[in-house]
Order: C-alpha cells, then structure tokens, then sequence
C-alpha cells in the first residue's frame, strides 16, 4: 500500500480528509488500524485547548490494529498480531523516561501517538488513519482475536483506571474510593478498583451522566450521585460513614472538581487529579486545607505498561466490558465521532465512542 486515507487535524475544528503515502521508514514497522477509541484529548486537540499541541495532526491515541509490516528486529511480535499500542512512545534515555515518567521528550511536542504533527517522518503518528506508523520504540501488547477491535479499544482506558486508582495511590484491599466523572476512564477507575479489592466505590457525575451513572450502578458501584441534583459530600456520607480513603478527578474540563476532592477526602487521604484543566487556572485557590489534611496530591498522565498487561487480561476476562463502547463511526465520519464523544450529539446513551474500519 502506497498512499493511506486519514483524517488530518489542519487547525483546530477543521478535520480534513487527506492520503499520505506510507513509505519512507527503515525502521520499526506499520500497522494495520482496526479501531480508534476516542475521548476527551481528541476532544481538546480539536477544540483548540490542549497547551502546546502543533497542528497539523492525526488525532487517535487509543489505538487496536495488527502489525502489517516490519522493517528490522525493533519489533519482535509477528506480522499479523493483533496488538494495543501504547499511546506514549518511550525512547529509554531522556530525562523524563528515566526517571519513569508517563512522557518522553525524544520528540516535540509530546513523543506521543495523536500529538505528534504530521510534519514529523512518516507523518501518520495518529489513529485516525488506515495505517499507524510503528516507532521502534513504540510498545505494544498482543492482545486475542477473539475480542471485538472496538471494544477492544477500551484497554486504554483500562490501562489508565488501573494506574490512576490503583497504582499510582497505591490502593490496598478494604479502602474506600471515590470517583469524580463516570466517563469512560472513570468506569474504568471502578473496575480497577473493584478488581484491586476497594471496600467501597463511589462515583459521581452531573445531570447528562444519568446512562453512565446507571451503568456505574450496574457494574457494582455502591454509590452513584448526580451531583447537579444531589450534594454530594451529604450522599458520601450517608453512604460511606466515612470520608474517602482515596478520591480521583476525572472529570473532564471542570476546575472545581479539586476543590471537591480536597474538601471529600479524608485526612492523610490521597488526592489523584488525572483531569487537566483546559489551561485554565483555578480561582480562589486555598491551600491551607492541603496542609491542616495532609493530604497527598497526585498528578497522573497516561498508563504504565504494568497498567497495559493488566488491561489487556482484563479484556478477556470480564465480558462486562462488551457493553462500555457504546458508539462506532467509520473513519468518513471522524467529526460526528469526535463530536459525540464532546457530547455534542447528546448525551443518551453514550458511555464511549471509537472509530472502525
Ligand atoms: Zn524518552
């Protein structure tokens, strides 16, 4: 295959249907994209909103496909394996790689599927595309035929749940965990969570969550609150008794959510903010309540590889997971996809989005 149909990001709220010839490597491989999942940092990129991103771009960072092509020994799977591809390109030896961070500085802006501009060699970094370049430092997870490519797609999300509520506030057996946004990577905080032995799961969202939060309820959650109609920190402690052991924001694009999770959690509790912001600072910012709680705060970006092999497990053995990508678009209709995940479409029914092919 010499030229590849994928939707290029120009400049913000333009996606545009382009071909880009997929030759030029001599390293690493290409893969074969069976489907994209999407979610709120394609959302950001095409809104505009995420600091520094260098358009223009092939958004899609949740990425399934088989290896179709391989060009040295970088990349050890055979050809035709079904694979997850991990969002973040890890070259090995900048500073931020080791010292185990979730992001590499090899290349700019972000050494990362979906943020690298199509200027950079081969060009197609996104998901987006029929085909996905495969870095020889890319890291990939084999992952069973058997699952469907779209649902497949909700590992990463997986992936992320499992370092941010588990991981990373390195959660013990019999805590209690309360979650801030039902999105998909909320969800997937519970299932992680419930998986990892959490006493008590709650999880909260706002008036157009009501499919997600029953979704939550469904999946074992022991408290769901639209917390548009309800005070939340009233319905955790009826619930709870208790204030939280650990509380994560996934909220998407909503500052006040820190201050909820400050104000919820109990003391000497950890604090994980997994959300960013849209660049916008937070007002009327009080930091005595960190100090007088003791609270730990954590700041969490993407999935560790340890997050990825659990996610990959998890995908085929927990049949739940059949009913969390609720939408499919075909690559054409990128924009109505991007759209419906930014809720644009409305909100009924929606728990996640991918793109197929
Ligand atoms: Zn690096």
């Amino acid at each position: 295959m010499h030229e590849v149909k994928a939707m290029m990001l120009v400049e913000p709220r333009r996606l545009a249907a382009t071909r880009l010839p997929a030759r030029g490597v001599e390293r690493g491989g290409w893969l074969a994209i069976e489907a994209t999942g999407l979610s709120g940092a394609e959302v950001q990129a095409w809104r505009g909103d995420r600091h520094n991103l260098v358009y223009p771009l092939i958004p899609g960072q949740q990425v399934v496909g088989r290896i179709a092509d391989t060009f040295d020994d970088s990349i050890s799977l055979p050809i035709g394996t079904r694979v997850l591809v991990e969002p973040i390109i890890r070259c090995g030896s900048c500073v931020q790689c080791v010292r185990g961070l979730a992001s590499c500085s090899h290349r700019k802006p972000f050494n990362a599927y979906g943020a690298l501009p199509s200027t950079e060699p081969p060009g197609l970094w996104g998901g987006l595309a029929e085909r996905l370049y495969i870095d020889p430092d890319a890291i990939l997870h084999p992952i069973s035929d058997d699952t469907l490519a779209e649902v497949a797609t909700f590992a990463h999300s997986l992936a992320a749940g499992y370092t941010w509520a588990v991981e990373l506030p390195k959660m013990q057996p019999g805590e209690r965990v309360l979650i801030l946004g039902p999105g998909p990577r909320g969800l997937a905080c519970l299932l992680a969570a419930q998986e990892a032995g959490a006493e008590w799961i709650g999880i909260a969202g706002l008036d157009h969550d009501a499919d997600r939060l029953e979704l939550a309820r469904q999946l074992g959650a022991h408290l769901t609150v639209n917390a548009t109609e309800d005070d939340l920190a009233f319905a955790v402690a009826n619930s709870l008794g208790t204030r939280p052991d650990i509380v994560i924001d996934v909220t998407s694009d909503d500052p006040e959510a820190i201050y909820t999770g400050m104000d919820l959690v109990r003391s000497g509790g950890r604090l994980v903010l997994a959300s960013t912001k849209g660049n916008r600072p937070l007002g009327q910012f009080f930091s005595d309540v960190i100090v007088g709680k003791q609270i730990l705060i954590i700041g969490a970006l993407g999935a560790s590889s340890d997050s990825y092999r659990w996610a990959a497990r998890k995908l085929e053995t927990d049949p739940r997971i059949d009913d969390l990508v609720s939408h499919q678009f075909p690559l054409d209709e990128s924009n109505r996809a991007i759209q419906a995940t930014a809720g644009l479409l409305g909100h009924d029914e929606l728990i996640s989005v991918a793109v197929t092919f």
